[in-house]
């Protein structure tokens, strides 16, 4: 073996039976320990006409119904390991419905929020939240009427209830499953600023299969818009990330594919506008998905070994207003995988960062960045793009109905915070990487 997987001794005999089972020639199961895993799904998508987020552009309730839109949940681990991630394919959530859900969870489940991650899948063509971007249309000929805010706040009301069914639906579905992640890479997202500037292109793919090797589920992240389409086309949509769901959830039949979104706050598709172009990002995903799955030097992976969550206070640049509180959570899997998860439109320059700081002490990539997740309150722009101006750091705050821009210093603050809860994976990782040597 080319490197040491260290199983508990309580997990041993079970770990023998699941090499008994595993399918002849699987050198992935062959060493890996199950975990309690569950999943389920529920249709989000809108049942009348209601007006869209994303583009400012639109003028009018939907239209029309071009792709379905789904929320999942993903439930790893047992008790007090206990795990949810959940993704939603929307724009954004607010911090007051993410908060609602996870107070709910907590009180039926006791799974406490830090362990609960919940990721927007940031289509530009899915419908408005109550609460989210609401002043998207500020500037607009056409305003939200209250006709029109009301089909949203039903809407709204709906996707708790239906988020919180599935969520709990997932975790009593729990069963013994393998669990393994590998890392391909994808070109499509291109720096949306600067002619040839900085894209993240990894692609993070997480695997689950039941102990037989039948897959479950794909959970895939990748940094990258979700504006393929053309905001002329007033049509509910998942965008790529909805196409890259549905391909691999083809290609697989009876899994549950999740999509998550990296730092790609300033990164396009490309190209685009248009559907023809959606549904080919959405290929290619699922595409490299197909590749990475079919390598056998994925690493088989446990649970969530410690969950922590952490809020700083990111100063806007205009005197006497409050700051925003920022939310950081982070979770780790042994000293296999950490996953990063950030609040709001994140900028590249931060997962860049954070993957190079991790790399250059562990030798090896074993950092996830999600960003779009729990809360979207509006850009977080790096210092360099601080210092350049532009959408990001200054006109988007309109939209967001935030104070301007931020101060200098949000970068290093939001970057200790999240170094400061991995402190133990890095201490943990390199003993590892240390022994696997002798
Ligand atoms: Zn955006």
């Amino acid at each position: 073996m080319r490197r040491k997987y260290r199983i508990p001794v309580a997990l041993f005999g079970q770990c023998l039976l699941v090499v008994l089972v595993a399918v002849a020639g699987s050198n992935e199961a062959s060493c890996a320990a199950t975990v309690d895993v569950g999943f389920a799904r529920v249709d989000i998508t809108p049942t009348t006409p209601i007006r869209l987020s994303g583009y400012a552009a639109r003028s009018t309730e939907s239209v029309g119904v071009q792709q379905k839109l789904w929320a999942k949940a993903m439930a790893i681990g047992r008790g007090r390991d206990t795990a949810l991630l959940i993704t939603v394919d929307c724009t954004g959530l607010s911090r007051d419905l993410t908060g609602r859900i996870k107070r709910s969870l907590w009180d039926k489940t006791g799974i406490p929020a830090r362990s609960i991650a919940m990721a927007a899948s940031h289509t530009h063509s899915a419908p408005m939240i109550s609460g989210y971007l609401e002043n998207l249309f500020g500037r607009s000929k056409h305003p939200i009427t209250a006709e029109q805010q009301a089909h949203i706040d039903q809407y709204t009301k709906e996707l708790e209830q239906k988020i919180l069914k599935t969520a709990l639906d997932a975790a009593s579905s729990r069963r013994p499953s393998l669990l393994f992640w590998g890392r391909g890479r994808v070109g499509f997202a291109k720096n949306r600023r600067t002619q040839g500037g900085p894209v993240d292109h990894d692609l993070p793919v997480l695997k689950v299969t039941d102990p037989d090797g039948v897959m479950r589920a794909v959970v895939v992240g990748y940094a990258c818009h979700g504006t393929t389409l053309d905001p002329a086309d007033n049509v509910v949509s998942g965008d790529w990330m909805g196409y890259a769901q549905h391909d691999i959830e083809q290609r697989y039949p009876g899994s549950v594919a999740m999509v998550v979104i990296g730092a790609g706050a300033d990164s396009n598709p490309f190209p685009r506008v248009g559907l023809t172009h959606a549904q080919k990002h959405g290929r290619r995903v699922a595409d490299q998905v197909g590749r990475v799955l079919s390598r056998d030097d994925l690493r088989p992976i446990g649970g969530v070994t410690s969950a922590r969550a952490g809020t700083v206070e990111l100063d806007f640049a205009r005197a006497g207003v409050e700051p925003l509180p920022y939310t950081i959570q982070t979770w780790v899997i042994g000293d296999e995988l950490a996953m990063v998860f950030l609040e709001g439109e994140v900028v590249v320059d931060y997962s860049l960062r954070l993957k190079a700081h991790f790399r250059k002490r562990l030798g090896e990539d074993k950092l996830w960045v999600a960003a779009f997740c729990n809360s979207v309150p509006g850009y977080v722009a790096s210092e360099r793009i601080l210092k350049e101006g532009g959408y990001e750091a200054d006109s988007s705050t309109f939209y967001y109905g935030l104070p301007g821009r931020f101060a200098a210093g949000l970068e290093d603050k939001i970057i200790e915070e999240v170094l400061g809860q991995l402190r133990g994976f890095v201490k943990a990782s390199a003993t590892t990487r240390g022994e696997s040597k002798d």
